[in-house]
């Protein structure tokens, strides 16, 4: 128990500020889905939060008020004072039992305001979109369906449509690194729709020509048996393979599953410093796991991982699937170098498909 004692005045100040400031806190993660990603105004009718949650250096803030600056960090907002007593809307809803009435000009407003949110955060840029909006208003199939929605809206989630003309380009970003079936059509979940897209995605991926002659490598992915680390980047899988007479570095995250293919030459000079690289990106992982070449078995390498402090755990050749998943992600790296006219775009695909739990490899390594 802490004895308990009177707040000095400007103690009982520092209090009142940092609730203040935890409820703005609060509320930009309550509306967070609605305002992620673009600019907004934190208005509040405590004076002293404008710089508080402003431009004050963070070093100088109380420990309680850094980690609301830290928590805000993922927000674009300016703060605004507005006095008490043009502070109308939250001190009326702080007084009403039972909130405004739902066709309020203020509803209506947010309901805009949420619908564009919406559509800023599509997976589309700009150009794409007017584009999409054109080919849309001359597709005879998209005018049916929109009058339909004028009638019986409202609809679910925000997914573009796309005209007839649009859907073989289409088709063909959500193939980009030669994903399966199961990976398009999720991506094509997050972003676009039109009737019978599934199919149309089978039919696509089954007739692709780079999958038919690569399908070697398109075997069934190998069962996991690695219990999943509780963060990224903490344990990593590396491994080395050649293709077209250049040799690759392959690393994965086992948590995210981020991908690096790097290409590389065969020391252990060269492989060390491609991770040296890494680790400076990334962070230095725990544990780095390997199937044992020879470059990573060298002596040269035990002294890279006693002086930046990391595990390596080489796999037994007896339990080949102990390392399992740099295997996989070597399938992975192989798939998009052979089968992708641009291995980058590829790579980028693949880090941004969405994998079972719903989020892509970039969304669980970057947050
Ligand atoms: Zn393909």
């Amino acid at each position: 128990m802490f004895a308990s004692r009177t707040l000095s005045p400007a103690e009982t100040r520092y209090a009142q500020v940092e609730k203040e400031a935890l409820a703005l806190t609060w509320a930009c993660e309550k509306f967070s889905n609605m305002i992620l990603g673009s600019d907004f105004v934190l208005v509040t009718d405590h004076k002293p939060l404008v710089v508080l949650l402003g431009q004050k250096p963070i070093g100088e803030l109380s420990p309680r008020l850094q980690r609301f600056r830290m928590r805000l960090l993922n927000y674009q907002y300016c703060v605004q004072y507005v006095p008490g007593k043009h502070f109308y809307t939250p001190d009326c809803l702080s007084r009403s039992a039972e909130g405004p009435s739902t066709d309020s000009p203020d509803i209506l407003e947010e309901e805009e305001l949420f619908i564009n949110s919406l559509i800023s955060a599509l997976p589309c840029t700009d150009v794409k979109m007017k584009q999409i909006i054109e080919a849309q208003n001359n597709d005879e199939e998209c005018k049916n369906i929109w009058e339909t929605v004028k009638k019986f809206s409202p609809i679910g989630g925000p997914r573009i449509n796309r005209g007839s003309s649009k859907k073989r380009m289409t088709l063909m970003r959500l193939h980009e690194g030669h994903m399966g079936i199961t990976k398009c059509r999720r991506r094509a979940q997050e972003s676009v729709w039109w009737p019978g897209y599934s199919q149309d995605i089978q039919k696509m991926v089954k007739a692709c020509k780079e999958c038919i002659e690569n399908s070697r490598i398109n075997k069934a992915e190998p069962l996991i048996t690695t219990k999943l680390p509780e963060q990224p980047w903490l344990l990593i899988g590396v491994d080395l393979f050649k293709h077209r007479n250049k040799w690759y570095l392959v690393v994965q995250d086992y948590y995210s599953r981020f991908l690096e293919i790097i290409e590389t030459q065969l020391t252990s000079a060269a492989v060390i410093n491609k991770m040296k690289c890494l680790f400076a990106r990334f962070g230095i992982p725990r544990e780095v796991r390997t199937d044992g070449g020879t470059q990573f078995t060298s002596k040269e390498f035990k002294e890279f991982t006693v002086e930046y402090g990391f595990q390596l755990s080489i796999s037994s050749p007896h339990y080949p699937q102990a390392n399992g998943e740099a295997e996989k992600a070597v399938d992975i790296a192989k798939r998009i170098l052979l089968k992708c006219k641009d291995p980058l775009l590829g790579l980028l695909a693949y880090r941004c498909t969405p994998l079972e739990s719903g989020m892509s490899p970039a969304e669980l390594l970057f947050g």
